[in-house]
């Protein structure tokens, strides 16, 4: 069974292609009964934010997507067993191996000052070779042990460095799951395995974290890739067997201003805040879809073949997830959502609804909320039961509320345009209010549209309209349009004659005398 982990520095913001690596590292470890844990890689004090670990737990779990284990686990909780998983605890750790690797000669401090090592750069621009601390111009590697002594008497402050044992002629081979076969480099740089304050850089926290808590494959983003060279050295150096590595490619995004994909970016696209989806209210069931779909280029195949087996079920693999970068895509993501919730059963929808109007519009749910019945049926409305096929109108939270608001603002809701003049309008609605009678069944009530059109100039016959359009005004639905922009405020609406009568006959008078 494969071990995977997020390993996310706690700086408050989570994003969409966190949710990405995310899903894919839960699909990998419970596709067989593995395990999935959260590492916080805190490191970074002057990134860290509070309250940031509650928020990546809590928004994958909005998503669905659970740890087995790790940060926001209790210590004292039995799966915790490989803990601790906060980087910043773990600093005995870290030295234990630093110390290992100082006996063996395999690392070294290095007590160059900032300006000492900006020294070190312009010589080698002048040199015109790669900058880096290595070979001749990594000038503490070779201090005599009276030196280093004199100068750890002295206070001097000083970093760990790995003293590297790679060369440049020779290549390391490796296989990314995503990316396939790699080759590069070796690694001959005397990285910085620990900082002047005793705090591991990334790369040595990774070769040992990712070692003792077993983690079998690293999902994490192509920016790393360049890294692995060092990576593979460090496994090497500390006898560790090394992870398998999937390395994922950027969300991209069309870009309208070049035509071309670009990456997402935190500041142009605020669709990359998973906050934007909780607060739209995105159904989370329709987000994992999506992101399946992004995930796995043969997750939509699948799910269409087999609509009714639970998508936890797809047969989720790491090499066909995307090399180039997943093309993120609004429209996309709507006509998911547009499918999915009209999959839902009324109750699950009525509940979803529900929450999110409890959390972000606590007045309106006291409203909208307090007739349940009504509501669902307003809800089967655009759930098109019982019509001949489902409707599918439904896209998040916010939008099916806009969509359904008409039932509930009152006077204060905006209203579409008529596309008659006053008059006519005004003498439709008049024959209308006379006709209307509320035990009319649907399609007596339908007839009398017609008999309305009739008297008014509009054919109520299609037929007859179409041989001859010159004969009338218009027809039929120019008269259905103008009653239901009076009652609904809206041009495009489902099923008029249910709407009254979910509205209530008096409400619906009151709309219409509002034009009279
Ligand atoms: N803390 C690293 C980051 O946020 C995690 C990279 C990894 O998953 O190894 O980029």
């Amino acid at each position: 069974a494969e071990v995977t982990r997020l390993g996310p520095s706690p700086t408050g913001f989570i994003h969409l292609g966190n949710l990405y690596s995310a899903l894919a590292d839960e699909r990998i470890a419970h596709k067989n009964g593995g395990v999935f844990y959260l590492r916080i890689e805190d490191t970074d004090a002057k990134r860290t934010v509070e309250g940031a670990v509650d928020l990546v737990i809590n928004s994958l779990r909005y998503f669905d997507i659970e740890f087995d284990e790790g940060a926001g686990f209790p210590d004292s909780d039995p799966v915790n067993a490989y803990g601790p998983y906060y980087q910043t605890q773990r600093v005995d750790i870290y030295h234990t191996f630093a110390k290992e690797l100082v006996l063996k000669g395999l690392a070294y401090p290095c007590f160059c000052t900032e300006e000492e090592l900006e020294a070190v750069r312009l010589q080698q621009e002048t040199d015109k070779v790669l900058t880096g601390y290595y070979g001749k111009y990594a000038v503490c590697r070779d201090l005599s042990l009276e030196t280093i002594e004199e100068n750890l008497k002295a206070g001097k402050p000083y970093v760990l460095r790995l003293r590297s044992q790679g060369s440049p002629e020779n290549e390391i081979t490796f296989t990314d799951s995503i990316k396939g076969e790699i080759k590069l480099p070796e690694n001959i740089h005397d990285v910085v395995l620990l900082k002047k304050d005793g705090i591991p850089t990334y790369h040595f926290a990774h070769a040992i974290d990712d070692h003792f808590m077993r983690t079998t494959t690293v999902v994490r983003g192509g920016e790393w890739l360049a890294s692995v060279p060092i990576h593979y050295e460090l496994f090497h150096v500390l006898g560790f067997k090394m992870p398998k590595y999937a390395h994922t490619a950027h969300l991209m995004k069309f870009d309208e201003e070049t035509g071309g994909k670009r990456k997402l970016s935190k500041r142009k696209d605020p669709e990359l805040s998973l906050d934007y989806y909780r607060k739209d209210g995105y159904h989370p069931y329709t987000m994992k879809v999506y992101l399946l779909t992004l995930l796995n280029s043969n997750f939509e195949e699948w799910h269409e073949k087999f609509p009714d087996k639970d998508i936890n079920e797809f047969p989720f693999s790491v090499d066909k997830m995307s090399v180039s970068g997943a093309l993120f895509d609004k429209e996309k993501l709507h006509n998911i959502c547009k499918n999915e919730l009209s999959k839902l059963s009324e109750d699950d929808l009525y509940e979803f609804l529900h929450n999110w109007a409890l959390e972000n519009e606590p007045e309106m749910e006291k409203v909208w909320f307090a007739d349940k019945e009504k509501l669902l049926a307003i809800l089967r409305l655009y759930m098109g039961v019982g019509a001949k096929r489902r409707r599918k109108d439904f896209m998040y939270a916010k939008q099916i509320f806009e969509l359904i608001s008409f039932f509930f603002d009152g006077e204060s809701g905006e209203r579409d345009e008529f596309r008659l003049v006053d008059d006519e309008v005004k003498a439709i609605l008049n024959d209308y209010l006379a006709a209307y009678d509320h035990n009319d069944d649907n399609s007596m009530w339908f007839n009398k549209l017609k008999e309305i059109a009739d008297k008014n100039g509009y054919a109520s016959d299609m037929k007859a309209y179409k041989a001859n359009p010159e004969n009338f005004k218009g027809n039929v639905s120019d008269v259905a349009e103008v009653v239901r922009i009076a009652v609904t405020g809206r041009a495009n609406t489902p099923d008029l004659w249910t709407i009254v009568h979910i509205m209530g006959e008096e409400q619906m008078k009151e709309r219409i005398s509002r034009f009279l």
